[in-house]
């Protein structure tokens, strides 16, 4: 049956002033449209109330000269029917805003929508009824409305900002807003304009505003970048792509990481020479396509600093390139954020407009704006008359329309304005606790803004409907988040933030353009397809983090967080578990090394220092390899001799090659990873003797290394930190040489298997309890495991170097580890430690995989300096900090830490 063949259910009739419905929908924009017709087909009683006279929402108001979708449209519409999709044609690769509005109306149309819609009505308060479990809604037109569900389909940016200047009443010429543009035509032919503002409304009107003005002066307080969209025909590649396979297309969207089938980037800035990036990046610039030149051109352009300042710099070659006044391209040039931490812009000659002899760019940060006046414009330097001002100055994003509009008052009489007062809190950007029944679409807290928007409102709309399917149909009637499952998205809010730029720029997406809005990454920074995965799991799980209750039927609560893993662990462990791999200890000791070699070949590579070199050094029996990294510093430098990871038995100097990189880099040491002997072929001793004879042949020969004399660090891994703890426990034992400090990651420190952590973590986070007893099976008989050469904890700790250890949550050697710090500390050892939340035994050595490990290793790095007594050393691009950028640092989600 055809979606529009649905026979709907007509919502309740009034009664006594109030209109009785299952639920209340506030838009009649994408999410309210969908919204109104998924419930009804649901069987449910539905209004939507919707301010505006026609459906539209965002595309109803927005209605300025040159409004167009930013995404292209075969991926900016409906998929949730096949039939809607082959009935509609777009004409163009991004439509103008009134074909947009033509399909929501015939979307509206083909499912009768209109009927469930009452047009022209503002919901003035929305308050929930404690006696009846209901919302009651008051309208400024009509009757009021007694609902059980309540839902927000009011768009992110659908509350226009104040333009927060002096004198905007006095202004006697013509005043328009971008946001709330009149449905007649507006007149600019033979007037002088100004435009105020230059995101993406004020740059896609300012070409078609100065083709008809006598003079145009724009006036811009921080410049934006934008791209061409290079609009026309549907690009045959995309549309061929969708034809082909409409159903795959959608689903690729559906778990892309913006809601665009892009696959993900792996190669890394610093793998592509110059003209490598060149060519990339004109290829983007040449296909006008947001979300591609926003992802496609290397995997760290929008992760680090670095790699973004690469995009940035060629972005602003392109502004010079345009603009043939060098001060204006100089002041449209974007130098206070990384490219894409602030909206980008689609744009059509939107700097060549700048060549216009009747377009002037007043750049606010020199001479700012002082007031409006009645005749126009003045700023601290000089007055510009004017017959038409236009205020492109933006909304109260994401939580402007459900605060500011109208008061929602839950649970104790608590306003939603007053809980959000210090930023929003939410469990999924869907739900907020003591707000039972009400629902938010693409609220804060969801990929909304920083995804395309129809695929995440979908996403939204099926799952909230599927929950109130399945709530009906087992008796339950209120559904509300819990405090510990709001508290825990905070803080999984905040881990995501430290995955992309977006916390580096003053914008819309961190509540920065709203004086005195409380500060912080609104939207969900961890992409469309983790977010769908974790809705999904929230439901696999018990509906995890909500509260059901229902008249006939016990209640149900399943507390707790959904997500503890750190974002990118989640997605590397759940990468794995797709991968459906054998456990390691089935490959055998060969097999296993040839697994772990091909799994390595996937990831980025290290990051450039200034020297590697492959030799050899004397072992303890016949000599081993080593792989020496140096700075780019001049030296000598303190040298760190490192072992690998990887049981005894598995990696090599290759293996932990990136996380050498970084640590050199960070310290700005030397480190020196030894190619100690392996188990079975090698059994204990034969590690542990390597790594004393190394770290002493090294210590001998440091200055010959270009390395500073007179002590070493040493520092390891996995089992490479046990062979670092344990050297350091020989070196006292048997006359050195020095060692400065020991950096151990995760060590194996015991031979005990029954603490807490390796049942805890004993299975499902890839290094597992049975790979830990087949390295030891390998490595070390029973007889032998009590020896303080393997199991450090059971020797003598006093006068061993100071120590900075680091244990991961989600790993079965946390626990040994902690123990291992805890008995150095009560020996008299100073020692800090780490403890690592929500990371897993790997986190820390798969640079540029898991970018949340960075903090860490900086925090590693910054030991190792003050163990040689070196002074802090500067911040590496991952780990940049709002000041660096001369904003202030998200205050909610830092709340939630
Ligand atoms: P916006 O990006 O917030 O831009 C507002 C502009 O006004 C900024 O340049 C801002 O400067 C300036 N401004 C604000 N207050 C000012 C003041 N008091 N004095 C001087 N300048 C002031 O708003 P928008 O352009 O309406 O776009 C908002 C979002 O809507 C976009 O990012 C996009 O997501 C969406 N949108 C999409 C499309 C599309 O192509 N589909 C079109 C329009 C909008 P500062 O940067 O210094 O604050």
């Amino acid at each position: 049956m055809s979606d529009a063949m649905v026979a709907a259910p007509a919502s309740d009739a009034q009664s006594g002033g109030t209109q009785r419905v299952d639920v209340a929908v506030v838009g009649a924009g994408f999410a309210g449209l969908y919204l109104l017709h998924h419930l009804r087909k649901a069987g449910f009683t539905v209004v939507a109330l919707e301010e505006g006279n026609d459906v539209g929402g965002t595309w109803h108001w927005n209605r300025y000269p040159g409004a167009r979708c930013d995404i292209q449209t075969i991926d900016y519409s409906y998929s949730f029917d096949p039939e809607l999709e082959r009935a509609w044609t777009w004409s163009e690769k991004y439509a103008t805003q009134p074909e947009i509005l033509r399909y929501l109306g015939f979307v509206a149309d083909r499912y009768e929508l209109r009927r469930d819609i009452r047009f022209g009505t503002k919901v003035k308060t929305a308050t929930w009824d404690e006696a009846t479990l209901r919302w009651v809604l008051t309208t400024d037109s009509g009757a009021s409305v007694s609902c059980r569900y309540y839902i927000m389909a009011t768009g992110c940016l659908s509350a226009p900002k104040p333009p927060e200047i002096d004198g905007v009443k006095e202004f006697k010429g013509e005043v328009y807003f971008t946001g709330r543009w009149p449905h007649q035509e507006v007149k600019f032919a033979g007037k002088r304009v100004a435009v105020i503002g230059t995101g993406s409304s004020g740059i896609q009107s300012i070409p078609l505003i100065a083709e008809q003005a006598v003079h145009l002066t724009v006036f811009q307080r921080t410049p934006n970048f934008a791209l061409p969209a290079h609009n026309g025909p549907v690009p045959a590649d995309r549309k061929t792509l969708l034809d082909n396979d409409r159903a795959g297309y959608r689903e690729q969207a559906r778990w892309s990481l913006a809601g665009v089938p892009y696959p993900q980037q792996t190669t890394v800035s610093w793998q592509l020479n110059d003209a490598e990036r060149r060519e990339r990046f004109e290829q983007a610039w040449a296909i006008g396509d947001l979300v591609y030149i926003l992802s496609q051109l290397w995997a760290d352009q929008g992760s680090d600093v670095d790699g973004n300042a690469l995009v940035a710099e060629l972005i602003r070659e392109k502004i010079r390139a345009i603009v043939k006044d060098p001060d204006t391209a100089a002041a449209l040039s974007p130098h206070d954020h990384p490219f894409g931490a602030k909206r980008p812009c689609l744009d059509t000659n939107y700097y060549a407009t700048y060549n216009r002899p009747n377009v002037t760019l007043v750049n606010l940060r020199q001479e700012p704006i002082k007031a409006i006046t009645a005749s126009g414009v003045t700023t601290d330097k000089r007055s510009f008359d004017l017959d038409v001002i236009v205020f492109a100055t933006g909304f109260d994003a994401m939580t402007g329309a459900m605060i500011a509009v109208h008061p929602i008052t839950g649970r104790a009489g608590k306003a939603l304005s007053s809980v959000w007062a210090d930023g929003p809190q939410t469990y999924l950007g869907l739900t907020v606790a003591g707000f039972p029944n009400l629902f938010m679409i693409t609220g804060p807290g969801s990929p909304s803004v920083l995804s395309n928007m129809t695929v995440s409102i979908e996403q939204h709309v099926d799952w909230v409907v599927d929950r109130l399917i399945a709530m009906r149909e087992a008796g339950f009637t209120t559904i509300e988040a819990t405090e510990t499952a709001q508290a825990g998205w905070a803080r999984h809010m905040a881990d995501c933030s430290m995955l992309t730029l977006h916390r580096l720029a003053n914008t819309w997406y961190t509540g920065a353009n709203v004086p005195g809005k409380a500060l912080g990454v609104m939207p969900y920074t961890g992409g469309v397809g983790p977010y769908r995965s974790i809705c999904n799991e929230v439901v696999s799980r018990g509906m995890l983090g909500f509260k059901l209750t229902g008249p006939n039927v016990a209640g149900q609560c399943n507390d707790g967080e959904i997500v503890r893993l750190q974002p990118d662990v989640r997605l590397v462990l759940n990468m794995m578990a797709d991968m459906k791999l054998p456990p390691i200890e089935t490959l055998g000791a060969q097999g296993a090394r040839y697994f772990i070699n091909e799994f390595n070949k996937a990831r980025p590579a290290g990051r450039p220092v200034g020297e590697v070199v492959d030799s050899t050094l004397p072992g303890n029996d016949g000599l081993l390899p080593y792989r020496l990294y140096r700075p780019a510093t001049p030296g000598p430098h303190p040298i760190v001799v490192y072992f690998h990871g990887g049981g005894w038995v598995l990696g090599d100097q290759q293996s932990d090659d990136p996380f050498c990189r970084d640590l050199c880099r960070r310290t700005g040491m030397i480190f020196v990873s030894i190619g100690y002997r392996h188990a079975p072929e090698h059994r204990f001793p034969a590690a542990a003797e390597d790594g004393y004879a190394a770290t002493r042949w090294i210590g001998e020969h440091a200055a010959e290394l270009g390395g500073m004399s007179g002590y070493v660090l040493v520092g390891g891994w996995s089992a490479g930190a046990n062979l670092a703890a344990v050297t350091c426990q020989l070196t006292r034992d048997r006359g050195g040489p020095h060692i400065a400090g020991q950096l151990l990651v995760c060590p194996v420190t015991d031979c005990a298997f029954d603490r807490p952590s390796y049942n805890d973590n004993g299975t499902a986070y890839f290094l597992t309890r049975g790979l830990m007893y087949w390295f030891w099976d390998l490595y070390c008989s029973p007889a032998d495991r009590t020896d303080p050469r393997v199991s450090p904890l059971r020797g003598k700790l006093g006068g061993l170097p100071p120590a900075f250890v680091v244990t991961c949550e989600f790993d079965p050697l946390r626990d040994e580890g902690i123990a291992y710090a805890d008995a150095l500390a009560k020996a008299g050892v100073p020692v800090e430690q780490l403890q690592a939340r929500g990371h897993f035994h790997s986190s820390f050595t798969m640079v540029d995989v898991v970018r949340t490990g960075a903090s860490g290793r900086a925090k590693m790095a910054e030991a190792l300096r003050r163990f040689a007594g070196m002074p802090k050393q500067a911040e590496q691009s991952d780990e940049v900090t709002h000041r660096d950028w001369g904003v202030s640092p998200p205050q909610f989600n830092a709340a939630a830490k």
